[in-house]
């Protein structure tokens, strides 16, 4: 592969959480191009649209730039097959996050369909560090709407949005 090794992590990433933002900085270390692709997902009713979901994650990556060891990272929407537009790219590496147990029936599953769709393509779990592998937006977002504090879970760039979004004026801290 002339351009090095691609990765594609596909999510919903509505919004970012730190926990995205650490497998980010993971893969980063393991391939030369990471494409980020953010699924539209409208059956999961995300609170971000997809322009919206993009708008951050690029704003969180111009954040984290020191910290992407030189890999080339571009956030691209989709609505196809995750293997299809991890073909279109021409990546030949999957990489998903993993959390608790609960994340590993449903992983495993996929993992053997898409190597049944394509051999070829590798897919690749990261844990996140211990401090954010319980994160989900899902919850992070229920906490935002029941007025919590949501500062350990996502940047304070990402919690003024959220914010905003559940309409509340403060980030409580
Ligand atoms: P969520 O499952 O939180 O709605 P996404 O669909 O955006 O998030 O997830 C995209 C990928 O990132 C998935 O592989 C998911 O398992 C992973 N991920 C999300 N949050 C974390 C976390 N806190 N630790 C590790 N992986 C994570």
């Amino acid at each position: 592969m002339s351009e090095g090794r691609v990765g594609f992590y596909p999510g919903t990433f509505d919004p970012i959480t730190l926990g995205h933002s650490d497998i980010i900085q993971r893969a980063a270390k393991l391939v030369d191009r990471l494409v980020i692709g953010v699924a539209i997902n409208l059956n999961k009713g995300p609170m971000f649209s997809l322009d919206e979901r993009v708008e951050i994650l690029r704003s969180e990556l111009d954040a984290m730039k020191g910290q992407l060891n030189g890999c080339v990272v571009e956030v691209r929407p989709f609505d196809n097959l995750t293997i299809h537009c991890a073909q279109e790219h021409g990546a030949g590496l999957i990489i998903r996050g993993l959390r608790a147990v609960a994340d590993f029936e449903y992983e495993y599953q996929l993992v053997g369909m898409n190597r049944l769709l394509d051999a070829e393509i590798e897919t690749i779990f990261i844990m996140a560090n211990h401090e954010y592998q319980f994160i989900a937006s899902r919850l992070v977002k229920e906490i935002a709407q029941l007025d919590g504090d949501i500062s350990a879970f996502v940047s304070g760039r990402v919690a003024k949005r959220l914010y905003e979004r559940v309409g509340r004026s403060e980030i409580k801290s």
